[in-house]
């Protein structure tokens, strides 16, 4: 294909989302294959010469769209949501079509300072102080793993970097069992190994109990350990947990640690005022996440951290080899240094799309009806017999089960999805298999939503 191929089929392939995203309701939410059929499907090897567009075309029509589960779908309600509202997606099509490489500021230089009045923008918001800068990662994990290196060399003095950890003091993390998995892998993958991820129990709240935090660190230096950060929950992934931000961050403080926050679902929540005081304290963290590309519906990668302080960061990040300087200019910053890989994409241009057109209030609404219409789901749903509610809910996400205990879920769940009308998942929460509900979805109207009642009233 040629450019001008790329043009015809570019027009084709808009018709085809179009289609796409109008017939979404008419296909069931989760892919219903079983594994490996489509890959039997496919040639075991390359073909030699190319071939025609039409044959191309016509496989991924045929083969591909059902070997799909339908994240934009109105009714997915599993995991937490990868929205992508329409001007985000047209952003990555000009994206697409410049196809450059921000590794630094000269490689592209719109999208480094796009990024920067992007970074002001979101953190504004979120109703986060001036102290904040931030960058734009693909993922949360990397933007945890990002700040946890940060913390490692900051309590190493940057010795890390050059010594390695051998020899370096035992170091230690503070957490709470509530948050992600991204934060066992970001310090296996630190080199400080998972058992020096101290989880710290949570009361009944679910939030890391403050004076077992400061009772862990005090035992740990104690014992001849290097406590290095505290990393807080701010919407755990399972049921929504919350650390209480201010009183976590002030131990933290005395303890002299940084803290970082995760946020990546229910950042975006922030936007919205009334939901401030379940982060109340959150502007005293050295770092935060939250995921765009999550709830606020920028398209899928986008990952924010904000950071008080990028130098530390940037510094144990931060690498300029001669071919990566900027001969004749020292003033511009390069987001490479801020992050893990060296080549980025500009993903900024698709929050400045979508923060344009939509503007805040209408993002706030969408945000502000998936919380009401949770908590009207939640209400229905308590009343069906036979069910019992296992978490309430933390903005759009709650939890239930059957009385009849975990295999009876289990079968209710599969059965939820093999239905298609909508699509679930489960987690574990205080020891039993419960089913997670989440509102989100950019599309999703309060009837998508109270599709849930009906699927589960002939379900059960
Ligand atoms: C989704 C999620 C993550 C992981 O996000 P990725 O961007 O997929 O790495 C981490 N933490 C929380 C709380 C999440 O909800």
């Amino acid at each position: 294909m040629d450019h001008k191929g790329l043009k015809e089929w570019s027009k084709k392939a808009a018709d085809w989302a179009h289609d796409y995203h109008e017939g979404l309701r008419d296909r069931p939410v989760r892919a219903t294959m079983e594994p490996g059929s489509l890959r039997d499907q496919l040639p075991t090897a390359a073909p030699e010469q190319g071939e025609a567009m039409e044959q191309i075309w016509e496989d991924f029509t045929s083969l591909v769209p059902d070997a799909m589960t339908h994240w934009q779908h109105p009714r997915f309600f599993a995991y937490f949501p990868a929205n992508a509202a329409p001007v985000s997606m047209l952003a990555e099509q000009l994206v697409n079509a410049m196809a450059s490489n921000a590794l630094i500021w000269q490689a592209a230089p719109a999208a480094t300072e796009v990024e920067q009045a992007m970074m002001v923008w979101l953190r504004k918001a979120l109703g986060l102080p001036d102290a904040f800068t931030g960058t734009i990662h693909d993922s949360a994990t990397t933007a945890t793993l990002s700040a946890i290196l940060t913390m490692r060399e900051a309590a190493l003095e940057w010795k890390g970097l050059y010594e390695g950890l051998s020899g370096q003091p035992r170091m230690r993390i503070y957490a709470s069992g509530e948050t992600h998995s991204s934060i066992d892998k970001a310090v296996r993958v630190a080199g400080i190994g998972q058992d020096n991820l101290v989880k710290i129990p949570v009361d009944e709240d679910l939030s890391m109990r403050p004076d077992l935090l400061a009772q862990a660190i005090k035992d740990d230096r104690a014992a001849g350990y290097l406590p290095i950060g505290v990393v807080l929950c701010a919407g755990g992934t399972s049921v929504g947990a919350f650390d209480k931000m201010k009183e976590c961050i002030a131990i933290a403080r005395a303890e002299d640690l940084p803290t970082h926050i995760d946020a990546a679902w229910a950042g975006s929540a922030m936007i919205c005022p009334e939901f401030r005081p379940l982060w109340d304290g959150a502007e005293g963290a050295d770092s935060i996440i939250f995921n765009p590309h999550k709830w606020l519906g920028a398209q899928f990668d986008c990952a924010v951290q904000f950071m008080r302080n990028p130098i530390e960061q940037v510094r144990t990040l931060g690498l300029r080899p001669t071919y990566l300087e900027t001969l004749g200019t020292s003033e511009v910053t390069n987001f490479n240094e801020w992050t893990i890989p060296l080549g980025r994409r500009f993903r900024a241009l698709k929050i400045w799309f979508l923060l344009r057109a939509h503007g805040l209030e209408d993002l706030r609404n969408r945000i502000r009806n998936h919380v009401a219409w949770a908590e009207e789901l939640y209400a229905k749903i308590e009343a069906l017999a036979g069910i019992e509610m296992t978490s309430s809910p933390r903005l759009s996400l709650f939890s239930f089960a059957l009385e009849a205990g975990d295999a009876a879920t289990e079968k209710l769940l599969q059965k939820i999805n093999d239905d298609g009308r909508i699509y679930l998942t489960q987690t574990h929460h205080k020891g039993r298999l419960v089913i997670r509900m989440q509102v989100g979805q950019f599309d999703c109207t309060r009837d998508d939503v109270m599709m849930v009642e009906t699927v589960l009233k002939e379900l059960l």
